[in-house]
């Protein structure tokens, strides 16, 4: 009889266990938070398997408006670690700090030279640069041996890894660029700062003062690309895709989607790096 019982409370507890969600459970991982998912992919580049992450801002958001929703408090009260990309982005970490006085803050913005905008605030899209991203990626080193300081060589190793990586992309690029006969792109937001910046270019935003453009502006951003011999218009995912037909056509240029928060890092830095040298080279 005694055994029997036993037996009924081991099944019941493997029964309960499997109700546990996941999160729950200890994974003996660190969790990782952070704001958008192009860090997802730097932070995995150093951490590995040891780390968790979780992306507040979700696909199709607006990263410049958005705020964390109670639902993603969860994310936040167990995380070890908090990757802020830094440069005035996360306007509401006062909020998430109180959720979790315990985790450790790290701003990964810590050390890049930033691009002041006309009303003095910084420009926040510093991860569109490769450079930039070297910078990024020291930080949350810094942050993961801050967390777990027994795996230092594992997080050194893997870091240094991925860091030839963005800089080998960053020479291919800086070769191709050099040899461009034009220097203006059009964008959709102005993104691309830092990106220009590092390639001697000049980015050219369709959005006027960060709001949909008015006809005055646009006619000059029209003139201006028929003058340079513009050939594409690079576009995001939420740009008004009729807008877009209606200028390019204007511009005879054609549209290419770049979407500079996309999830696969590297893979999107050297395709936007490819597209916009291909029309600066045409
Ligand atoms: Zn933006």
């Amino acid at each position: 009889m005694k055994n029997f019982s036993i037996l009924v409370v081991i099944a019941l507890a493997a029964l309960l266990c499997g109700c546990i969600s996941p999160q729950e459970l200890p994974s003996g991982k660190i969790n990782v938070v952070t704001t958008i998912a192009p860090q997802k992919e730097l932070i995995k580049s150093v951490g590995k398997e040891k780390v968790n992450i979780t992306v507040l801002v979700p696909p199709g958001a607006e990263p410049h408006t958005f705020e964390p929703a109670p639902s993603q408090m969860r994310a936040v009260a167990n995380a070890d670690l908090y990757i802020m990309n830094g440069a005035g982005l996360e306007f509401w970490m006062d909020k998430l700090l109180q959720v979790n006085k315990k985790m450790i803050v790290i701003d990964s913005s810590k050390g890049i030279d930033l691009v002041l905008e006309s009303e003095g605030e910084a420009d926040p899209h510093i991860w569109l640069s490769l450079r930039n991203a070297v910078v990024q990626l020291e930080n949350i080193y810094q942050g993961l041996i801050r967390v777990d300081p027994d795996n230092r060589d594992f997080y050194l190793k893997n870091k240094e890894d991925y860091v030839q990586k963005l800089q080998s992309l960053d020479a291919e690029l800086n070769e191709s660029f050099a040899s461009a006969h034009r220097k203006i792109f059009v964008v959709h937001h102005p993104a691309w700062t830092y990106f220009a910046r590092d390639y001697n270019l000049d980015q050219v935003p369709l959005m006027e003062n960060e709001k949909e453009p008015g006809p005055k502006y646009l006619g000059e951003v029209i003139e201006l690309a028929r003058k340079n011999n513009i050939t594409a218009i690079f576009v995001e995912p939420e740009f008004n895709p009729k807008a877009a037909e209606v200028i390019a056509k204007e511009m005879n240029a054609s549209i290419i989607d770049l979407d500079p928060l996309a999830e696969n890092y590297l893979e999107n830095m050297r395709y936007a790096g490819k597209k916009i040298a291909e029309g600066l080279i045409s």
